[in-house]
């Protein structure tokens, strides 16, 4: 029988991705929701086919913990609530699934990795590309050195955004950054994983450019990744442009993907040739995946740890912003 998943927070991502992706799915349902607006409980309710035994809000939310329909529980809030609510879930019992970023520091990240241990729980954070297969090919061609050594790494995720009122772009609070929070710890998953390395140091530089938007927050940032065999990641995140890239350079040649971390489908090349896999729906996938972890007892691929090594480089990379670019070793 198929797991059941409860989302947390109807926001953008659960009903126009997550939602739509059930019906994808192999090895897990959605059984749940926990929500503050009874509006959103009754639509979903009526939509999904979900029992009233199965809606939560925030303050009952923790006796989900008596519910059997509920096997994994997906936090899918405003950033700074994530490892909150990741900890609650692991308490009730739960297997947890969190979005990306993990949430707005090292230390409350940790402390989610360290409550779903203590609870005998798995946690998996929402890096959907890791499991996509354009990304794998990504991972094996660095791996198996195909092109020889990686040497320049040049990746953006951008999008126009900065007019927009949701949290992200105006409360500090609950987004715990701008451009880079969101969509810059693609940029840093695309060149960890490309690279198969882990920074040792950062530089970066934030830009804001249009007054009175992204209240403390930068709209724009760039940083570059240095890796300990030499290679080197320039990396960009914008909420007044337009980009979605990951191309790499190596030693005999270059390959990567555009359009890669967005929704559009990835497109891949190396050298002149174009990449050619099956798409499938990410969110099934890594849901499914997650499923298939729990059910067989195998290691999650894109596990807490994975969310908090980017915190840690998000935090060198906002630390060397602070310094006016400064080398930010980590
Ligand atoms: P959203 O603003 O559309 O939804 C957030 C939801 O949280 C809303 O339904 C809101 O009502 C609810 N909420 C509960 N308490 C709140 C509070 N105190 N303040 C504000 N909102 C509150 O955001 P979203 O785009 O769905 O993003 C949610 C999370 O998912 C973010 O962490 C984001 O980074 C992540 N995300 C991941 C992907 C991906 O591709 N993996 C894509 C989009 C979003």
């Amino acid at each position: 029988d198929k797991l059941g998943i409860a989302l947390v927070g109807l926001g953008g991502y659960s009903k126009g991705k997550l939602a739509p992706a059930f019906e994808f799915t192999k090895f897990c349902k959605l059984s749940g929701i926990v929500t503050g607006s009874p509006d959103k409980a009754k639509e979903w309710m009526e939509q999904h086919n979900i029992p009233e035994k199965n809606v939560y809000n925030y303050d009952n939310f923790d006796t989900i913990a008596d519910n059997p329909d509920i096997d994994i529980v997906y936090v899918v809030l405003p950033n700074a609530m994530h490892a909150d609510y990741v900890i609650r879930a692991a308490k009730a019992g739960k297997h947890v699934i969190c979005e990306k970023p993990f949430d707005i520091s090292v230390k409350k990240a940790q402390a989610a990795v360290d409550a779903c241990k203590a609870a005998g729980k798995l946690l998996q954070i929402g890096y959907r590309c890791q499991y996509d297969p354009f990304h794998q090919e990504i991972m094996r061609i660095g791996r198996e050195k195909v092109l020889g050594d990686i040497k320049v790494i040049r990746t953006s995720d951008s999008f126009f955004g900065v007019n927009s009122s949701n949290w992200r772009f105006t409360d500090r609070e609950l987004a715990g950054g701008g451009a880079l929070m969101d969509i810059g710890v693609y940029c840093i998953q695309g060149a960890r994983y490309s690279s198969g390395e882990e920074p040792v140091a950062v530089w970066a530089n934030t830009f804001n450019t249009y007054p009175g938007k992204m209240d403390g927050m930068e709209e724009t940032i760039t940083f570059t990744m240095e890796f300990p065999s030499g290679a080197i990641a320039n990396c960009t995140a914008s909420y007044v442009a337009r980009a979605d890239e990951l191309h790499i350079s190596a030693e005999k040649g270059n390959y990567g993907l555009e359009p890669g971390y967005g929704y559009a489908p990835p497109q891949g090349y190396m050298q002149n040739e174009k990449m050619d896999f099956e798409r499938h729906n990410q969110q099934a996938v890594q849901m499914d995946a997650f499923a298939r972890n729990i059910l067989d007892g195998t290691p999650v691929i894109a596990d807490g740890e994975e969310g908090v090594q980017d915190m840690r480089v998000i935090e060198a990379i906002y630390k060397s912003a602070k310094k006016g670019g400064k080398r930010v070793k980590l």
